[in-house]
């Protein structure tokens, strides 16, 4: 036997604070989710989470640990019109780092991807959370945790109404701008060490109706590199509109209105794509956002922390959205939560945030690698990054042209077969052994095209 609690409670039910909800249901008489922001009753965008004006891509590894914590969420998503990402070559066009991945072929291990929007997601998770006959969601805002000096335990929570509400565990699901350090500091803890990795990112998002028949992809990605540092990224949503995110890395800016828009995609994208887009009709306003820095708060360094509160979701660690990885991340932590509370003696908030620390650390190291090599961010960078970060575009280069290193790439970057994005030695000779040969192949063709003209 796990844990079992009479009342829990949950601030946020953003995605991170569904997920908690509908895990701490199986082992709580009661669970109570706290949400200060309007929750509209549908897939629609709110206040309080501006992200989801931007394109969210989800990795096959996240629809897979979602599906898991509520049955049947993938299939009533493509009922409801989530475009799936079939095994088709013309299906995504993927550029990560200045390369363009050879996806001009089917991969052998397939896997299905999903597309829903963020908004979409989110009302689907609500909807079954809701479902949940002993969770309740309560339209108010948490103002603090209730902190019991004698016992250094969180107790409940103070609501902004002033009233206090008791609770056998407190969830932080408030998402990046979490006050979780403030409070512990307060109470007489160390706040988290935090890494940081300062990023600079801004996003501009347009959405775009594409005239039918101009594009077979649903997933379009030009990822920055060292020399391009503005990127797009383009997904066909469930309402049959394109969202289309431009971003700039390192502080530099994307473009603001729709032409400007278009001229980025006629530089980075392929011809046709960026055809389509000049034929497309922007809808509504363009959304624009700042992410600075990438944060990981180290609670699971902290030698002390208060009983009764577990921080969740963005509120632990917010990775480089460009990544991609957040709500899988954040289902990933769903995962351990679970585990901790079925593990019989299990000290749940330490078990939890030990996994989460786990599964953060391969996925924010290459991050940072990448960003701190490849995107102009700025960090504490060990000197081994930059050889690693070169080894990195050399493979990339490499999966330009062989189908079975994009494949690699491509499995590990929706987090499939494992966080970890470390090539195996045979998988680093391929690589190194196609480049030698595509080089040399340069070589022989560029000194023939030199003898034409002697000769002609
Ligand atoms: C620009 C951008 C693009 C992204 N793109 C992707 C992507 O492509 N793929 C991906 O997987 N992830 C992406 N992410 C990350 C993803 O959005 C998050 O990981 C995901 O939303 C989970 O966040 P969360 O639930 O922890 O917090 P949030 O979504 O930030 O929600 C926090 C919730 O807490 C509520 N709240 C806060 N304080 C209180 C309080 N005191 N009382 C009551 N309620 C409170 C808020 O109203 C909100 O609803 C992106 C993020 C950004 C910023």
């Amino acid at each position: 036997m796990g844990r079992s609690y009479k009342h829990t409670v949950v601030i946020g039910a953003s995605l991170a604070g569904l997920c908690a909800a509908r895990v701490l249901s199986d082992v709580s008489d009661r669970v109570t989710l706290y949400e200060r922001d309007d929750l509209p009753d549908g897939p629609a965008n709110r206040a309080a989470v501006p992200q989801g004006r931007h394109v969210h891509l989800l990795m096959a590894r996240g629809a897979a640990e979602f599906e898991s914590h509520f049955p049947g969420l993938l299939d009533a998503m493509v009922a409801d019109g989530v475009p799936i990402l079939e095994n088709r070559p013309d299906c995504i066009h993927f550029g990560a780092a200045g390369h363009v991945l050879g996806t001009a072929h089917r991969l052998r291990s397939e896997f299905t991807a999903y597309v829903p929007s963020r908004p979409q997601l989110e009302w689907q998770i609500r909807r079954r959370v809701l479902d949940i006959a002993n969770v309740e969601l309560v339209r108010t805002g948490v103002e603090e945790p209730v902190y019991d000096a004698a016992g250094g335990a969180v107790t409940g929570v103070r609501l902004d109404s002033g009233e206090q509400v008791a609770a056998d565990l407190v969830v932080d699901a408030t998402g990046r701008g979490t006050r979780l350090p403030a409070w512990l500091q307060k109470w007489g803890y160390e706040r988290p060490r935090e890494d940081v990795v300062q990023v600079g990112i801004g996003y501009a998002s347009q959405r775009v109706q594409v005239p039918d028949g101009l594009l077979a992809e649903k997933v379009v990605v030009a990822g920055a590199s060292r020399e391009q540092p503005l990127g797009i990224g383009m997904l066909f949503y469930e309402d049959g509109v394109w969202n289309v995110t431009t971003f700039g890395v390192g502080k530099v800016e994307p473009p603001s209105d729709f032409a400007g828009l278009c001229a980025l995609a006629d530089e980075i994208l392929p011809a046709h794509v960026a055809a389509a887009l000049r034929r497309g009709t922007p809808l509504g306003e363009m959304s624009f956002h700042k992410y600075p820095a990438s944060r990981w708060r180290r609670y699971d360094k902290l030698e002390r922390l208060p009983a009764g509160i577990l921080p969740f979701g963005d509120a632990v660690v917010s990775f480089n959205p460009t990544f991609g990885q957040g709500m899988t991340m954040t289902s990933l932590q769903a995962g351990h939560l679970r585990r901790a509370v079925t593990t019989p003696g299990a000290d749940v908030v330490r078990a939890c945030l030990r996994d989460t620390a786990k599964t953060t650390f391969p996925v924010w190291m290459m991050n940072a690698i990448g960003d701190l090599t490849l995107h102009r961010a700025t960090g504490p960078t060990p000197w081994w990054y930059k050889p690693v970060g070169g080894l990195f575009d050399q493979f990339l280069g490499a999966a330009e042209t062989d189908p079975v290193l994009a494949e690699w790439f491509l499995r590990r970057f929706s987090l499939l077969d494992s966080l970890y994005m470390v090539p195996s030695a045979r998988l680093i000779g391929r690589a190194v052994r196609h480049n030698m040969r595509m080089w040399l192949a340069e070589r022989r063709a560029g000194s023939q095209s030199v003898a034409v003209p002697q000769s002609a």
